[in-house]
């Protein structure tokens, strides 16, 4: 079933969460959407952003690397799993760009994740200087890399996120999406059940195309996820 997640990143108050999900159940009503919804609010917001109908689960937007302790600021995968989501997004390019996240801190990101019963959604891309420099195809690798002591036979989520599309309004071309999810594909053959996204200036326009042209499993969606018509529009609900 094709995955839609919304990442909110650093928006909505619990007012704004709220009225979003009641939005969007009002969207989605009683049909079977024949999609799965992912809402990736702020940790603040998880408790307004349920469904208690569940038709659609909630991701984290980030973890913790270790267990539990004296790390202020913090939220363990523990306490994501126990605040009710289901994933968590791991790896995203503002992590690793602005929060210096690199693949052993990940690696131990995902290892924690596993241990609470979540399911990551892990993000990989490039950078325009990297794809400029012909790039793409080895920092994949590497970033594909970190997932080496993840157990094959979990379920994965993956999002080939371009760092030069996130939130530039220049989505990637159908050709580079899906070449790219041609390599992913290739690289996590090993694996049993693994789910691949793009993210990068989805909107409600490019969505179709992207999807069918590529062979995609879903998007990661920012932006364009805000507001819960346009994300239930990505998804062709409406
Ligand atoms: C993202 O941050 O994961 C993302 C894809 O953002 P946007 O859709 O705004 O480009």
């Amino acid at each position: 079933m094709n995955l839609f997640v919304a990442n909110w990143k650093m928006n909505k108050t619990r007012a704004q969460a709220r009225a979003y999900a009641l939005e969007l159940g009002e969207l989605i009503g009683g049909r079977d959407p024949g999609v799965e919804f992912v809402i990736a609010p702020p940790f603040t917001s998880l408790e307004e952003s349920k469904d208690s109908r569940e038709r659609w689960s909630l991701a984290a937007q980030d973890v913790a690397s270790e267990k539990e302790g004296a790390y202020t600021g913090e939220v363990s995968a523990r306490m994501i799993a126990d605040a009710g989501c289901r994933y968590v997004i791991v790896g995203h390019s503002e992590r690793r760009r602005l929060f210096g996240e690199t693949g052993p801190v990940l690696a131990r990101k995902l290892e924690r994740v596993r241990e609470a019963g979540l399911t990551p959604i892990y993000c990989v891309g490039e950078t325009e200087e990297e794809r400029d420099g012909g790039l793409t195809a080895a920092i994949l690798s590497a970033q594909i890399e970190t997932l080496v002591g993840d157990p094959p036979e979990e379920p994965l989520v993956v999002a080939y996120e371009p760092v030069w599309a996130i939130g530039t309004g220049r989505a990637a071309t159908a050709g580079d999406a899906g070449s790219a999810r041609l390599q992913l594909a290739e690289l996590l053959s090993g694996r049993r059940n693994v789910r691949i996204l793009y993210g990068g200036s989805v909107t409600s326009e490019n969505a179709r195309h992207l999807l069918e042209a590529c062979d995609l499993d879903g998007f990661l969606i920012g932006g364009a996820s805000l507001r819960a018509s346009t994300f239930a529009q990505i998804a062709g609900l409406v």
